[in-house]
C-alpha cells in the first residue's frame, strides 16, 4: 500500500484496478489494432464505478474524493488503456466549469448528467491556427436575437462523436486583448457519427495512437445555438473560464502518462524475466537491469510529485506552477519509459500484436496534449522568473 494514500483511496485504487484488469485490458489491444473506440459497455462500466463523480464536490452529486481520487482513478484506467485514462477528463472539466461559472439554469439542465457521466462531454478549443496559441481562436459566434450562429473550423476535438455536449470556444467579440473576446458555447448534439448536418459536420482524423477515443475536425456553418447556452451568460469570459480549470486538467493528464508508463514497465519486467539470450534471462544482464531500475525510479518520481500536487490542490491554493511541472515531468518520463520498453523487447517490439508498441504509439501524445512540453516549460519559467 502506498503510504501517501488513505485507506479510502487505497480501496478505490484496488477496486478500479480490478475493474480495469477485467474489463478494459483484455479488449484494449485488439480494439487498438482495429482503430476502434472504447466499447459502450466499458463506458457504461466506468460510469457505474462512479469514476465520473470522483473529484467533484458532494453538493453537486460528486464523490468528494478530490484531486487525489481523480489521479488514482486516472492511473488505473490509463494503465489498462491510455484512452480509458483520458475518458473522464472532458466531463471533469465540463463539470468544474459548470459548477464554477454556469448559470442556475445551466447547472440544473446539465450538471447532474455531466457529474454522473450519463451525459458525455467534449471540448473544442483548438483550431487550425490556434493550438498552443489558444487565444487565437477564429471560430465566430454572432448573437442573433435569442441565439448564436457559429461559423468556422475546429480541429482536434476528441470524443465529439460520443459527446452529448461540446464545450465550444468561440470568438464573440473583440476585447482589449485577444483573450477577452472568447466565450464558451455549450453545443448540444445527438450521440453518434452523424453530428447535425448541414450546419455541424465532422471529419475523423486518423491517428497513429490514442485509439479508443476518436478525434475530429468540426465544421460549423451558421450553426444555431440558443443564447442561454452561453456559459455563465456573459460574453468574453471563456479564456479565463478555461484557465481556471486547466491546472486540474494538466494534473489529470500527468496521471494518464503515469498509468501508461506503468503498463510499459510491467510488460518489460515480464519480458525480461522470460526472454533468454546467451542461456539466461535478459533480466540478468546488467544493462537491462539498469534500464528496468531507471524506469521504475522515474515512474515513482512522477507519481509522488503528482500525489504531492494533488494533495496541494485538495488543500486549496494556486497551482499552475506545480501542475505544469507534474505534467511536464510525467509526459517526458512516459516517452522515455515507453522507448526503453521497446528496447527491452528487442525485435519483438515491432510486432503489432504486442501491447508494448501500443504503449509507445500512445506515448507520442504525451508531450503534445493539454499543453506541449515547450509551453509547460514557458509557464514554469515565467513563474520562477517572477514574471507572472
Ligand atoms: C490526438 C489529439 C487529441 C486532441 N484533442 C483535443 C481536444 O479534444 N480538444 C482540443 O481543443 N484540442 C485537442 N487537441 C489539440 C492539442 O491540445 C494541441 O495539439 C496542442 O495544444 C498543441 O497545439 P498544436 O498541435 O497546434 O501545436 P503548435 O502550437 O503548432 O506547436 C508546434 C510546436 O511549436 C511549439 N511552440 C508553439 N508555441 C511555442 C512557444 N510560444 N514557445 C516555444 N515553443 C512553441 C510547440 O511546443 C510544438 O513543439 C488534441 C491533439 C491531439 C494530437
Amino acid at each position: 500500500m502506498d503510504t501517501a494514500l488513505t485507506s479510502e483511496l487505497h480501496a478505490l485504487q484496488l477496486r478500479l484496478r480490478r475493474f480495469a484488469e477485467d474489463k478494459i485490458a483484455p479488449v484494449a489491444q485488439a480494439l487498438h489494432l482495429r482503430g476502434e473506440q472504447i466499447p459502450d459497455d466499458v463506458l457504461e462500466g466506468i460510469v457505474e464505478q462512479g469514476v465520473f463523480t470522483l473529484p467533484l464536490r458532494k453538493e453537486i452529486g460528486g464523490s468528494g474524493m478530490g484531486a487525489m481520487g481523480m489521479v488514482i482513478a486516472t492511473e488505473e484506467l490509463g494503465r489498462a488503456w491510455f484512452a480509458a485514462g483520458a475518458l473522464p477528463a472532458r466531463n471533469w472539466m465540463a463539470a468544474l466549469m459548470l459548477d464554477k461559472f454556469g448559470t442556475d439554469d445551466q447547472k440544473r439542465r446539465w450538471l447532474p448528467g455531466v457529474v454522473s457521466g450519463r451525459l458525455q462531454c467534449a471540448h473544442s478549443a483548438t483550431e487550425p491556427g490556434a493550438g498552443s496559441d489558444a487565444a487565437n481562436i477564429q471560430v465566430r459566434a454572432i448573437r442573433d436575437g435569442d441565439t448564436y450562429r457559429i461559423d468556422g473550423l475546429k480541429r482536434w476535438c476528441t470524443h465529439a462523436n460520443r459527446a452529448d455536449l461540446i464545450l465550444t470556444f468561440c470568438r464573440t467579440g473583440e476585447g482589449a486583448s485577444k483573450h477577452d473576446g472568447i466565450s464558451v458555447l455549450v453545443v448540444e448534439k445527438p450521440r453518434g457519427e452523424d453530428f447535425m448536418p448541414p450546419s455541424l459536420t465532422a471529419q475523423r482524423i486518423e491517428t497513429i495512437g490514442y485509439h479508443g477515443m476518436k478525434t475530429y475536425e468540426l465544421t460549423f456553418k451558421n450553426h444555431v445555438v440558443p443564447a442561454v447556452n452561453l456559459l455563465g451568460g456573459e460574453e468574453g469570459k471563456g479564456f479565463r473560464q478555461l484557465m481556471a480549470c486547466y491546472e486540474l486538467v494538466r494534473l489529470q493528464f500527468a496521471f494518464r502518462c503515469i498509468g501508461l508508463a506503468q503498463a510499459a514497465f510491467e510488460v518489460s519486467v515480464d519480458y525480461a524475466k522470460t526472454r533468454k539470450q546467451f542461456s539466461k534471462p535478459i533480466s540478468q544482464f546488467q544493462l537491462i537491469r539498469a534500464k528496468l531500475a531507471d524506469m521504475a525510479t522515474q515512474i515513482e518520481t512522477a507519481r509522488q510529485l503528482g500525489y504531492a500536487v494533488a494533495a496541494k490542490y485538495d488543500a486549496g491554493g494556486r497551482l499552475d506552477l506545480e501542475a505544469g511541472m507534474a505534467k511536464l515531468f510525467a509526459s517526458e518520463m512516459a516517452q522515455r519509459v515507453c522507448q526503453d520498453a521497446m528496447q527491452v523487447h528487442g525485435g519483438n517490439s515491432m510486432a503489432l500484436e504486442l501491447p508494448v508498441n501500443r504503449f509507445w504509439r500512445d506515448s507520442s501524445l504525451c508531450t503534445v496534449g493539454e499543453g506541449t512540453s515547450e509551453i509547460q516549460r514557458e509557464i514554469i519559467a515565467r513563474r520562477i522568473l517572477g514574471e507572472r
